[in-house]
């Protein structure tokens, strides 16, 4: 149990129950939320274990029944007005003092922005391994040396090359940071016993060396990507500021979000919150609308789990169109145009 030395916080033969970390963002559960939910009750049923979200926030407490109707067996829970936003020393003292206490075989948490922070956190701190980023998750069947019901964690590796399933075997908890929207949910069944903890908040037990000073909302609140369902993406061939406008009145009629490449994004034609890749943000949407992008592994890697590409390139021989389901050779001055207009024909 001490922090400083090695020794695991949670031991194999103590650990039990599966986890799953619900994200508040601006006030609503953030989607994949209830997607790794939904996979620990999945997983619950098959090692018999108990379900438990954990959710920190303000205003959280309403969510209660609403875990519970999704299959949580235990809600931990800590609401206070300091945890609005993601303060992540306060966030991540919160989490390891319930994982202390009740020591979790498994914890799955999205791999958003704060996920993607907040997890190796957790994970340095109790000694264990953290596969992040996986697009699947199962349990193993038995047939290899580590045994049954171990934690297979999928993920794409070596740029999207190849896929890689990682085991956690000599440590607990196994913890994974998932992708939004990869995670196939099945029908929510409710459960019958459920408990909720409550997690008893107050400065002095979990202080900050931060202080909040603004949330930049204009510039985040436009831009989420992760959960898009159609994106309309811009690279370095679309060339101009002007020209982005285009794929901002494409995205507008489509409902969509706008993405970029880190080619547009380093010529300064895009701000680079909207950065897709390796080093940006990783997507999964119905529909990917890639225009003027060459399709690298860096950029490629990140949409690997797009239903249908759709790419617009002025060269037939581009890496992207071996990748693209429908490929359109031209360029984004004549066809983007075209698009709008006859969309804009059919409404
Ligand atoms: C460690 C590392 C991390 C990286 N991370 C990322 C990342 O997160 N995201 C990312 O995207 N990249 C990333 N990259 C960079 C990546 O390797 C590529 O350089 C980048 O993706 C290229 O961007 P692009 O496709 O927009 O530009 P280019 O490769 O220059 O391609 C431009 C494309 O536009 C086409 N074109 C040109 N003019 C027109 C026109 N008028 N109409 C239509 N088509 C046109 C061209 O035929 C070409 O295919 C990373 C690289 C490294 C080394």
């Amino acid at each position: 149990m001490n922090e400083s030395s090695k020794t695991p916080v949670v031991s194999i033969a103590q650990a039990h129950d599966v986890w799953a970390f619900i994200e508040i963002n601006r006030g609503k559960i953030a989607p994949v939320s209830l997607e790794i939910l939904n996979k620990a009750r999945e997983m619950g049923d098959i090692l018999k274990r108990r379900v438990e979200a954990i959710i920190i926030g303000h205003n959280v407490k309403q969510y209660n029944d609403y875990l519970i109707s999704l299959g949580a067996d235990v809600v931990h829970i800590c609401d206070h007005p300091d945890l609005e936003s993601y303060i992540y020393d306060k966030y991540v003292a919160i989490f390891y003092s319930i994982i202390e206490k009740y020591l979790p075989e498994i914890i799955l948490i999205g791999a958003t922005h704060i996920g993607r922070d907040l997890a190796p956190r957790l994970a340095q701190r109790l000694h264990t391994g953290l596969t992040a980023n996986c697009t699947k998750l199962t349990l193993t069947d038995g047939k290899n040396k580590f045994g049954k019901n171990l934690l297979e964690m999928t993920r794409p590796a070596l740029g999207g090359n190849v896929l890689a399933t990682i085991l956690c075997p000599k440590y607990r908890p196994q913890l994974a940071t998932v992708r939004p929207g990869v995670i196939k949910t099945g029908k929510a069944v409710a459960s019958q016993q459920a408990r909720i903890l409550e997690i008893e908040y107050s400065e002095t037990k979990f202080p900050t060396k931060l202080k909040l000073v603004k949330v930049l909302d204009n510039i985040v609140k436009h831009v989420n990507l992760e959960d898009a369902k159609i994106i309309v993406s811009g690279g370095r061939g679309v060339g101009s500021k002007k020209n982005f406008e285009m794929l901002f009145e494409l995205a507008e009629l489509l409902g969509a979000e706008v993405g970029a490449s880190r080619g547009a994004v380093f010529d300064g034609i895009i701000d680079e919150s909207r950065q897709i890749g390796q080093t940006g943000k990783i997507v999964s949407p119905d529909l990917y609308i890639a225009c003027g992008i060459s399709g690298s592994l860096q950029h490629m890697a990140a949409i690997m789990d797009a239903k249908v590409i759709l790419a617009i390139n002025k060269d037939p021989k581009a890496p992207i169109t071996k990748y693209a389901d429908y490929n359109v050779i031209g360029t984004v001055e004549t066809i983007l145009p075209e698009l709008i207009k006859q969309i804009k024909n059919l409404k």
